[in-house]
């Protein structure tokens, strides 16, 4: 248990793939956590475990709506509660927007009433199709505003900006990340993204699903290492707001992916090419130079590493009696004791 002073924590979007890892890192240095959550692509599944947990309650809500019931007292709240794979947030576009643009006015009002601090999980797709590599937070982006990823990007620009306005209006504290691709266990058999899509047709025996060359890139980090950075920025000193790029700079094309992945699970499956999707980002890489300096920060797991690592937890779940649970040397530090909720 840590030494820090127990806080009350809201996570939205706590039974997400991010939110749940956050929800078991947030219970072992001895917070209180109120997840929220509409389940609509996060599963119980997630936070079954932590339902027993003394410091853990769940809030079942749509934060598109003002909270009738809000907590008592809340001194933090990270504000995760939206689709993030492509599939689930043009399935409903409109939906998206008002997620994220409502949510975070109803987070923001409810910091402001509670004098509670607010993160913002913003993103790496406020820069678009990047025109400058690799991304710095002081470039502005380059986004097309009509496209099918508008909804989730605009909608993430515009949160930015309310952010800052409550901020700078009415004083409230704010921290803005911008999260690029992660990626790790528990991440959903069905969730679209390129590393959980490629592990588990690998697993299945069916061909890599490669869209477009596959020489676009991305730079994909470990959950383990986004989630300790998050808390790092969370607790920055109040002048400090972000927003501060958080990633593993390490970039590979979705070619060299595809090759990993078929080499650490073994597979023989090989690579099938699919046309490319529309206004799909050419290249992707974080600088994180600001979080190296303000949150004495850099990732830790290395891509292969990683990579095994979500491998032995799809396959537990798609083998689960011959695969058992993996051991995982990321879901729980040996600070938190509390691996019975990892
Ligand atoms: P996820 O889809 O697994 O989790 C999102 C969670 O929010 C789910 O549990 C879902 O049920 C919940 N949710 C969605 N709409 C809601 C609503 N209206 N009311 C209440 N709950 C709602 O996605 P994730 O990868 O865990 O992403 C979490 C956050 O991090 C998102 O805000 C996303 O934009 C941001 N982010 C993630 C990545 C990444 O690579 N994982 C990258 C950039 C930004
Ligand atoms: N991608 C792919 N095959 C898939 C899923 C995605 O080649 O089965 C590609 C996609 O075209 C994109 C990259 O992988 O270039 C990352 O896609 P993802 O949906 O994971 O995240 P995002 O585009 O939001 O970065």
């Amino acid at each position: 248990m840590s030494h820090v002073k127990s806080q009350t924590i809201l996570v939205t979007g706590g039974a997400g793939f991010l939110g749940s890892h956050l929800c078991v890192r947030l219970l072992g240095l001895g917070h209180r956590v109120v997840c929220l959550d509409d389940f609509s692509t996060g599963s119980r599944d997630n936070i079954e475990a932590l339902l027993s947990h003394p410091g853990f309650s769940l809030l079942e809500h749509d934060v598109t709506l003002p909270l009738a019931d809000e907590p008592a007292e809340v001194d933090l709240i990270y504000n995760l509660a939206c689709p993030a794979s492509p599939l689930h947030y043009q399935r409903d576009p409109v939906r998206t927007t008002r997620t994220i643009v409502l949510g975070a006015l109803n987070m923001l009002e409810l910091a402001r009433r509670r004098r509670a601090r607010i993160l913002q999980a913003s993103t790496s797709e406020v820069y678009g199709d990047p025109e400058v590599h690799p991304q710095t937070e002081n470039y502005c982006g380059h986004v097309n505003p009509i496209g099918i990823r508008a909804c989730y990007d605009e909608g993430k620009r515009c949160a930015e900006s309310i952010f800052v306005d409550y901020h700078r209006q009415y004083g409230v504290q704010i921290k803005i990340v911008r999260i690029f691709n992660t990626y790790g266990p528990r991440m959903q058999v069905g969730d679209g993204r390129v590393v959980s899509n490629f592990i588990v047709q690998a697993l299945r025996g069916e061909p890599l699903s490669v869209f477009g060359s596959g020489e676009q890139t991305r730079s994909f980090c470990h959950v383990s290492d986004l989630v300790d950075a998050m808390i790092r920025m969370m607790n920055t000193e109040a002048g400090f707001i972000g927003p501060v790029n958080i990633g593993n700079p390490v970039e590979v094309t979705m070619i060299e992916l595809a090759a990993r992945v078929l080499r650490l699970s073994g597979s023989g499956s090989g690579m099938v090419y699919l046309p490319a999707l529309a206004d799909d980002p050419a290249r992707r890489q974080p600088d994180i130079s600001l979080a190296m300096q303000r949150l004495g920060w850099q990732p830790l797991v290395g891509l292969d590493e990683g990579i095994a690592d979500t491998v032995a937890w799809f396959r537990s779940v798609l083998e689960p009696v011959s695969a058992g649970v993996p051991e995982s040397p990321y879901r729980a530090t040996p600070a938190s004791g509390i691996h019975a909720w990892n």
